[in-house]
């Protein structure tokens, strides 16, 4: 599943954190790296395998080491240098179900990520976020306590003609929600086989947390633009009755679409697309992306599609992708060595910004993966890092709001039905696809 390679020669340009961004525990990690004399393989892999091996040789087969294609710096391939696995948040999610042997899962992503792991996870399998402060901006704009009012309303107007489908990039909490209502998760990869799967088992679907790959998704579809609303931007509580068009535009809709989007993947635009095309470049992007872009461009897929249509270019090719900072960058190294160019799609003169990375990702950073290894070996991991099904982490003050026994057991039950649903979907479209 790993498609990165580690590459000697390459230097490790992680951004260095302020030390007062590290939780107590993991300052001392920090202090150590920060005083190293340079950030490159050699000086960095020599610090980090005095904790990353005395680590490994303690928990054995059992420790299994993940990280997500976004990772920051060279993340990625520091987990594949100690035998992990990095993958798009499909596969990340089905790591502890498909590896029961793994006891202790490390995770260098966001937290969503790590507690869709937990949710399918065995009892006996334990899963840490490096650090708990990487949280999702997109699902950050959608925590239960602003869904669930809007929900609650749409439920008690549409009963249940209504379901849920939870993208991956939700909590634990809004992930039950879409198994209650008889929906489903959904990637990137998968959203155009799942929301189809729905509409057909229900009248109505809310669709949460992104706008932008729900648009896309339906027009992947064909649905009928007049039958989808886009609510607005979530602040403060919402009234559906203030939606535009009021209560007659809700009836007609039978797909509603949550107002959150991802800041990394929202700046690009159709006429970024055209600069490359008009000078002989194929444009692909991530269906995070608005509509307008998505349809200017050539290709729109997942991680995993535009990871793999480097690999498949041939050499001489010249691709402009639309999406992570940090994930072109590696798209950029794998293609360089086939003779592929890759350039960032927002690397434009008339933008201001260069193409960026999701910089809260990228909190996970080599003395998080050094601090969290050697404190889970020395028994004194902080709590604030274990990930279970239905916490609520607040990634500023890193309070944990952790449901009791009997409420996780509740919750877990709902969401893994919900990703068992997707999983499901996804495998049997797989099966049914011509060979
Ligand atoms: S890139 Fe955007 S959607 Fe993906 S984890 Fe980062 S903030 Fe969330």
């Amino acid at each position: 599943m790993t498609r990165f390679h580690l590459q000697p020669d390459l230097p490790l340009c992680q951004t260095d954190l302020p030390l007062d961004w590290y939780q107590e525990e993991f300052r001392p990690y920090a202090e150590e790296y920060l005083a190293l004399p340079d950030r490159t393989p050699e000086t960095v892999f020599r610090w980090l395998d005095g904790y990353v091996e005395p680590a490994r040789r303690h928990f054995g087969d059992a420790l299994l080491l993940l990280a997500h294609f976004y990772m920051g710096g060279e993340i990625v391939k520091l987990v594949e240098r100690y035998g992990g696995a990095v993958a798009d948040s499909y596969q990340l999610a089905l790591q502890a179900r498909d590896n029961p042997d793994k006891r202790v899962i490390v995770e260098s992503a966001v937290h969503f990520m790590a507690e869709a792991i937990a949710i399918l996870a065995g009892d006996d399998q334990e899963v840490w976020i490096t650090n708990p402060k990487a949280g999702c901006t997109m699902e950050l704009l959608a925590k239960d306590h602003m869904v669930l009012p809007v929900y609650d309303q749409l439920a008690e107007r549409y009963g249940d003609e209504l379901c849920v489908v939870a993208y991956m990039n939700t909590s634990g909490r809004l992930k039950a929600l879409a198994g209650k209502t008889g929906g489903a998760v959904c990637t990137s990869s998968n959203a155009h086989l799942v929301l189809e799967w729905a509409m057909q088992r229900h009248e109505r679907v809310l669709f949460v947390p992104d706008r932008h790959l729900g648009e896309n998704t339906a027009h992947r579809l064909g649905l009928d633009p007049e039958k989808r609303l886009v609510l607005p931007e979530p602040r403060g509580t919402l009234r559906i009755e203030d939606v535009d068009g009021g209560l007659a535009a809700l009836d007609r809709a039978d797909l509603y679409l949550w107002g959150s989007f991802c800041g990394v993947h929202t700046i690009f635009t159709p006429e970024m697309v055209r600069f490359w095309q008009e000078r002989g470049w194929r444009v692909l992007i991530h269906p995070e992306s608005p509509l307008e872009a998505v349809l200017a461009a050539d290709g729109q897929g997942s991680t995993t599609y535009l990871w793999q249509q480097v690999e498949e270019a041939p050499a001489g090719s010249r691709i402009a992708m639309g999406t992570e900072g940090h994930f072109v960058r590696n798209a950029q190294l794998l293609g360089a060595r086939r003779g592929v160019e890759v350039r960032h799609l927002a690397d434009v003169p008339f933008f201001a910004q260069a193409g960026c990375g999701c910089a809260t990702m990228s909190r996970n950073d080599p003395p998080h993966l050094a601090g969290m290894l050697d404190l889970l070996r020395r028994g004194t991991p902080p709590d604030t890092n274990r990930v279970l099904a239905g916490d609520m982490i607040d990634e500023i003050s890193l309070s944990r709001d952790r449901l009791d026994t009997d409420e996780r057991e509740e919750l877990t039950a709902d969401a893994r039905c919900s990703m068992e649903r997707m999983i499901d979907v996804v495998e049997g479209a797989v099966a049914q696809s011509p060979m």
